[in-house]
């Protein structure tokens, strides 16, 4: 049973998958993507098949699960490495939207509410340390 597929996340598009793919791999653990082929070719088709599966072994889901615990809530740039805050370079960075789904519209009404974040960006970076917020490149 211990080589068992375990699906531990769903990814929208496959670049984020490949990105968490890659951070998981950094710490030894084997990673399967399903569907991302598929996705690839139209992105349209993502919503209906649920989206690029994230797979790894059985063995590996605590561990891997842990990981995914520990960088979800902050944001990588297109290398893979956690994106760092001008101001004070920490690396407690979250990335926020304004339209991807509920969580981030939420985001975006409180900073909009609260002037953190200007209604015309779609996605912004914000520091959690300093409350810094920049644009994306
Ligand atoms: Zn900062």
């Amino acid at each position: 049973m211990k080589d068992t597929f375990v699906t531990i996340a769903r990814y929208q598009y496959s670049s984020e998958a490949q990105i968490i793919k890659g951070r998981l791999e950094a710490d030894g653990i084997e990673v399967f993507l399903r569907d991302n082929i598929t996705i690839d070719t139209d992105p349209l088709v993502s919503q209906a098949i649920g989206g690029v599966k994230l797979k790894v072994l059985a063995k590996d889901e605590k561990v891997a699960r842990e990981i995914l615990e520990s960088i979800k809530s902050y944001s990588l740039d297109d290398d893979g490495n956690l994106v760092k805050c001008p101001n004070c370079h920490t690396k407690q960075v979250g990335l926020y939207s304004t339209i991807s789904d509920f969580k981030s519209l939420i985001s975006f009404i409180i900073g909009f509410v609260s002037g953190t974040l200007p209604f015309t960006a779609r996605y912004q970076y914000k520091c959690e340390a300093c409350e810094t917020s920049f644009p994306v490149k």
